[in-house]
């Protein structure tokens, strides 16, 4: 749905946050005079809305990722299973990981890692997806629970707000590569230790080096703290262009926060559209 009145663009925005059923699904188009809206999610919310004590549906696996879970050899997870069983190997990855000549050898040699503790608790590894020869490569600090399930980075709402982003510069998810720093799900979400950290990034630099993107953008102030290795506040940071492994940087706001305030939409927008400028030359 589209309107290229800018007169109205205010007055309709307001009124679709205020209702709370659109707000989260509007990035900006163009120079933000027109703007899109997401009818899946917006009939989605809708449904939401008009049945208020429906139940939420709740997937076979979701049950999965939120219990207390023990991790087989063979990828099965059981439910309710105590004590946790935490096995470090540094033999689970091949010797030689380090000299893989592409991404898919890459991934060949390092998905069954178990070199910190989160590959205990993980449901699936999550390498990252998208062009192996990409200009940008898009950097989260490590999967959630839908990524955990699903093993691929940025899915459930968050990843669709992002693929929405990407489309307003006129970019799909095919067109860059969507990688986080962890390849593991934190249990809970929480904060991954230094030496998880220390431990995981390795993978980081080498799908940089085998890529080789014009542009890394980080998404979040995690991932900005974990990259960086100081405490970033956003607004210092946000757009500006900065050197990570001699590679240029560029740090914005992650779609969750986004998801959370849509006030947040227009820097993302503002971010967006420099980017865009800057693969353009
Ligand atoms: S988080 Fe990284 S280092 Fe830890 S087990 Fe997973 S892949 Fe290996």
């Amino acid at each position: 749905m589209i309107w290229t009145l800018s007169n109205l663009k205010t007055d309709i925005l307001n009124y679709l946050e205020s209702q709370k059923i659109y707000g989260n699904n509007i990035f900006f188009e163009d120079d933000g005079i027109d703007f899109k809206i997401d009818k899946d999610i917006v009939r989605e919310n809708m449904a939401k809305k008009q049945s208020p004590n429906t139940k939420p549906k709740i997937e076979k696996n979701t049950l999965v990722a939120d219990t207390n879970i023990k991790k087989t050899k063979t990828n099965n997870v059981e439910q309710n299973a105590t004590p946790q069983i935490v096995n470090i190997d540094e033999n689970s990855v091949e010797k030689n990981w380090q000299n893989s000549d592409s991404l898919e050898v890459l991934y060949n040699n390092i998905h069954d890692c178990m070199r910190c503790e989160l590959g205990s608790t993980r449901n699936k590894f999550v390498f990252g997806t998208g062009d192996p020869n990409a200009d940008l490569l898009i950097i989260g600090e490590a999967p959630g629970r839908d990524e955990d399930l699903q093993g691929e980075p940025f899915v459930g709402r968050s990843g669709k707000l992002l693929t929405t982003i990407l489309e307003s510069i006129q970019l799909s998810r095919d067109d860059v590569f969507i990688a986080n720093i962890l390849k593991c799900r934190p249990p809970n979400n929480r904060r991954p230790s230094t030496s998880e950290v220390d431990t995981c990034e390795e993978y980081l630099h080498k799908q940089i080096e085998l890529i080789n993107p014009k542009y890394i953008l980080a998404l979040g102030l995690t991932a900005a703290d974990t990259l960086l290795k100081e405490k970033c506040v956003m607004k210092d940071i946000r757009g500006k262009i900065m050197d990570y492994r001699g590679k240029k940087l560029m740090i914005t706001y992650h779609p969750s926060a986004l998801l959370r305030n849509p006030n947040l939409k227009r820097p993302v927008w503002e971010d967006m559209k420099r980017l865009k400028e800057l693969l353009a030359n």
